[in-house]
């Protein structure tokens, strides 16, 4: 029995069990704001873990702009709508110049699949190249290129998966694993080539946080977009976890990792909750696919979207959230990176701004007993975090932008006790 028994057993029978519920007793939320959440027995809880709600939950600006656009005018993108255009320039301006062209969805799966679309009509192949162990999204195509999370759909004979490094597990001198990789990027081109596909893209999250933020050699992502471009194909950056401002520094993932994509993809915290995403290009590929594509999304890019998404990035300027994601990162490193020497069972720290990670290992083999045990003492201390890597060994720590430094202390102080409770030899 646990809390929340009957409310379990009513789900599994209908919209069934399939979509697993994290911890072994599932919480129950039924409200939160900012970086808490309550649960159903009034207990509070620290986010450690959501991105989507990016400028916090329930922020009020979101949800008055929201609110005041669905009262006012709520439309299809077939009429003119100023709103529409104010956004989309605002968007734009956070990116480099050539990247000045923006389509709109309501997932970052309908992203991926638009991104996909172009690029295979642009390159006239088919073949794409990603991650071992990687997610973008739920559409046929993209459950095709699924190598991360539990899929039965097989991989496609037009998809390459190449296996990312972790410069924290491999003794390896970087520029070895560094020419490693690009050499299986490079047989991976020929693969396709020779099988008929041709490369029409490659598709990565610019952190790799699906496969649990490896620290890869220096110039990877920027080696693979050479290789990939020289191949004929398109670059394509899944920034739906990586993007507005998560990494501190920079506002996109791929300018942090030193990359330019020829296709960018957002989703989750672009609308703070709503649903919306985008799939940013330029002027060039938007003109190739639009002069042969008549492009139409019912819901996309509609007025209430474009007002979440404008009252999103006010809220990060207003707050300057990608300085605080910078130094609040900074502080949770350090931090970490002391866990790394305290802990035996603790391999390495990694951090990108505020998204953070822990990688569980003992002798070389991964833990993800001892990750889970931790999420779960994390849980008993009122603070969400979760798991992620091939074997979700990972600890991923990730939460609202709107986390501020007097809840840093208190989810670095629970992650401190949890480790002592999770890593207690047996017996004692
Ligand atoms: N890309 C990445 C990197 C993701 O993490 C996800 C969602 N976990 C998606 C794409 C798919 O986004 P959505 O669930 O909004 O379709």
């Amino acid at each position: 029995m646990t809390a929340h028994t009957d409310l379990i057993a009513r789900r599994n029978a209908t919209i069934g069990p399939y979509s697993p519920l994290f911890y072994a007793e599932p919480l129950h939320f039924v409200s939160a704001r900012g970086v808490w959440l309550t649960e159903a027995n009034g207990e509070r809880y620290l986010d450690g873990y959501n991105n989507v709600p990016h400028v916090g939950h329930a922020n009020e600006r979101v949800v008055a702009a929201l609110c005041a656009q669905a009262g006012t005018l709520n439309i299809h993108t077939r009429y003119l709508n100023e709103r529409v255009i104010d956004y989309s320039e605002r968007l734009l301006a956070t990116f480099a110049p050539e990247l000045d062209r923006v389509l709109y969805g309501n997932s970052g799966s309908e992203a991926n699949e638009l991104a996909l679309r172009i690029s295979r009509q642009l390159t006239g192949s088919t073949g794409v190249i990603v991650s071992d162990y990687s997610y973008h999204g739920t559409t046929i195509a993209l459950a095709e290129l699924t190598t991360g999370l539990r899929t039965r759909e097989p991989l496609g004979a037009h998809v390459r998966s190449i296996r990312i490094p972790d410069l924290d597990a491999d003794p390896r001198p970087e520029a070895d694993v560094l020419s490693e990789t690009l050499a299986d990027i490079d047989a991976a081109i020929v693969s396709l080539h020779d099988a008929g596909y041709g490369v029409a893209a490659s598709l990565f999250d610019p952190l790799f946080s699906t496969e649990g933020m490896p620290r890869v050699p220096s110039g990877l992502l920027a080696g693979i977009a050479d290789r990939v471009r020289a191949a004929g194909g398109l670059v394509i950056a899944d920034e739906v976890q990586s993007g507005f401002g998560r990494t501190g520094t920079h506002m996109w993932g791929h300018e942090y990792a030193g990359m330019r994509p020829d296709i960018v993809t957002l989703g989750k915290p672009m609308g703070n909750g709503h649903p919306m995403s985008g799939v940013v290009t330029s002027e060039a590929v938007l003109d190739a696919f639009g002069s042969r594509n008549e492009f139409f999304n019912t819901f996309a890019g509609n007025p209430v979207s474009a007002a979440v998404g404008e009252a999103v990035l006010l809220e990060m300027e207003e707050h300057d959230l990608m300085a605080r994601a910078r130094s609040l990162g900074e502080t949770a490193r350090a931090r970490f990176d002391a866990f790394v020497e305290q802990y035996d069972v603790v391999r390495s720290a990694k951090s990108a701004g505020m998204f953070l990670g822990l990688d569980f290992a003992i002798d070389g083999v991964p833990d993800p007993v001892a990750a889970r045990r931790v999420v779960e003492e994390m849980k008993r201390r009122n603070v969400l975090i979760s798991r992620i890597g091939r074997d979700e060994s990972v600890l991923k720590v990730r939460p609202p932008l709107a986390f501020g430094p007097d809840e840093l202390p208190i989810l670095l102080d629970a992650l401190a006790a949890s480790l002592d409770a999770a890593t207690v030899p047996p017996g004692h």
